[in-house]
């Protein structure tokens, strides 16, 4: 017998978080068979020198749900390590889907997760239940695929229209139950609810989880402790846990585990997270499993004064924003205007703060991105406080000289989320925190994301040495799948699947993110590329080779404990 392919001597950072090694991985049907200094007879040969040799990263938070369909990659997740992706996430699927309402269903998940409605638009439904959806996916995968599923779908294959208008009858609960338990049977990884209340459909109108009591959600997440299978997701469940603790009542009741979104720090509410921190301590002292999910990706703003969001709701500067750019211009120019806007944003006189957009001292963390004058160009990554500094000015006069003598072309960055990095130090080595949160597949026109996995093994292991690769690795892979249930996933093992990922330990970093044209019906979108990832193999398959399709199709439906048990798994 020859091995399918042997990974010669890599440095085997096996997902545990024991020490590093130097040696081969055989792999056989799929499947790891063998680890050590290996010399059988084999079909291939990678070969690893200098390189790591880690598990397939477990992309836990992601709205591929459409884009699966067209694209049996996920990309560009797998570009950065994954070889699974998880959907179905905040309440939003496209399981189950009653004949005819697929557009509706495609709405909610096109204006939450900003996914043009003509991409989705293309997508032929060609299946009702959850199971049936499952198997339309299989076979025609490139990673490895697990999904929820969506109260927000379910609640409105039950109710119709009336799912954004009143809470669920107890027929109507029963009806969802048997939803979910047909769901669950068929493998789906857990159920999905959302309590943010920014969530919205195209008409203005709250998604239909929105609309549901806790009665409701408690009585759906039920058929997952009947079950004994399956975990809850919840999109905005910070609030809610924070406020009275519904993440770790819900996981109290069913017994299962809940991944929330998600703990963060933000320089709008600098301590907020010692809070959130605090109340994880508390959680875990008692036995619950209720996780927040942790981004190493900090959230930026790009944007110019045209455009530019971030002082709505101010008196003075909300109308100005909604003016026309003449209008703008003037306002900017005018003395009087500017010494209110002054008082308000920087003295933060008669304000409410932290307002929505900036924090108390937003000048620090906005930075010129790009100046439209030639003459400006040194400008580039100063942010607004060095240039007050290096003018001698105060910081309105300073931003809108720049915003006047460049006509409102100047382009900005804001980042004040994840940014604090004694704070990100802490969050990313919580041990209930859950690495993750790509939003792989949503916001597609707005930023990447995908590369959450390859910045923690650049910025946060290789630069800042906030923990140790093995560390980041088991972060990446068994924490993750160990959390979805996953049990097959997120090892080198004997025995377990062969999801594996070579990367150059010293090069691997997220690159720079573009525009690329490849949606169905002309639909653009943000590519985000990496570096220093030489293969990502699924199921013993190469799939990606420097970032290249090899062709291989070798992705699986990851499906729960219970679907495995009585199906001979
Ligand atoms: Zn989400």
């Amino acid at each position: 017998m020859a091995y399918d392919l042997l990974i010669k001597n890599g440095r085997v950072v096996d997902g545990s978080g024991m020490p590093a090694f130097r040696g081969d991985v055989a792999v056989e049907n799929g499947k790891i068979v063998e680890m050590g200094k290996l010399s059988g007879p084999t079909k291939n040969t990678v070969d690893a020198e200098g390189r790591v040799v880690a598990p397939g990263f477990v992309d836990n938070h992601t709205h591929f749900d459409a884009q699966v369909t067209w694209d049996p990659l996920c990309s560009f997740s797998p570009q950065h390590g994954a070889t699974t992706v998880v959907f179905g996430n905040c309440s939003l699927g496209l399981a189950p889907i009653k004949p005819g309402t697929a557009n509706r269903v495609a709405e909610f998940l096109s204006y939450v997760e900003a996914i043009p409605m003509n991409v989705l638009g293309t997508v032929d439904v060609e299946w009702e239940s959850v199971a049936q959806y499952m198997n339309r996916l299989e076979g025609r995968l490139g990673v490895n695929v697990g999904n929820f599923i969506g109260h927000t779908t379910v609640r409105y294959y039950v109710m119709g229209d009336d799912a954004q208008k009143r809470t669920a009858t107890d027929d109507e609960i029963k009806q969802m139950q048997d939803v979910v338990r047909d769901g669950m049977k068929a493998g789906a990884l857990g159920f999905s609810v959302s309590r943010n209340r920014g969530h919205y459909d195209p008409q203005g109108v709250h998604i239909p989880a929105l609309w549901a009591d806790e009665k409701e959600i408690f009585a759906i997440a039920d058929v997952l402790r009947e079950l004994g299978t399956g975990i809850i997701q919840c999109g905005g469940g910070r609030a809610p846990e924070l406020k009275d603790g519904l993440m770790a009542r819900l996981s109290e009741a069913t017994g299962r585990t809940v991944i929330y979104n998600n703990l963060g720090q933000t320089m709008r509410d600098p301590d907020a997270w010692k809070k959130h921190m605090a109340r994880l301590e508390e959680t875990s002292a008692a036995g619950i499993r209720a996780f927040p999910l942790a981004s190493p990706n900090r959230t930026t703003q790009h944007f110019t004064m045209k455009n530019c969001q971030v002082f709505r709701g101010t008196p003075t500067w909300h109308p100005i924003l909604l003016a026309s750019d003449e209008d703008k211009l003037r306002a900017y120019r005018d003395p009087a205007v500017r010494a209110k806007l002054h008082e308000e944003v920087v003295e933060h006189k008669g304000t409410k703060l932290p307002a929505a957009g900036y924090s108390l001292k937003w000048w620090d963390y906005m930075w010129v991105e790009k100046a439209a004058l030639e003459k400006n160009k040194s400008l580039k990554g100063k942010t607004i406080g060095q240039l007050a500094k290096e003018q001698g000015k105060g910081v309105i006069d300073a931003f809108l000289d720049l915003v006047v003598e460049e006509k409102l072309e100047t382009e900005f960055m804001q980042a004040e989320i994840n940014v604090d990095d004694e704070a990100m130090k802490q969050i990313l080595n919580h041990p209930n925190a859950i690495i993750g949160l790509s939003d792989g597949g949503a916001h597609v026109q707005f930023h990447g994301g995908y590369g959450y996995c390859t910045r923690l093994l650049a910025e946060w292991v290789r630069e800042k040495q906030i923990m140790t690769l093995e560390h980041a690795v088991r972060r990446l892979t068994f924490d993750s799948a160990s959390a979805l249930g996953l049990y097959d996933r997120g090892l080198l093992r004997p025995g377990l699947a062969a999801d594996i990922v070579i990367f150059d330990p010293e090069t691997v970093r997220p690159l720079p993110e573009s525009i690329v044209h490849d949606f169905p019906a002309g639909g653009w979108r943000v590519k985000e590329p990496a570096a220093g990832v030489f293969a990502t193999i699924v199921n013993g398959q190469v799939l990606l080779k420097d970032g290249e399709h090899t062709g291989a199709l070798p992705g699986k439906v990851a499906r729960n404990t219970y679907y495995n048990a009585h199906n001979g798994k």
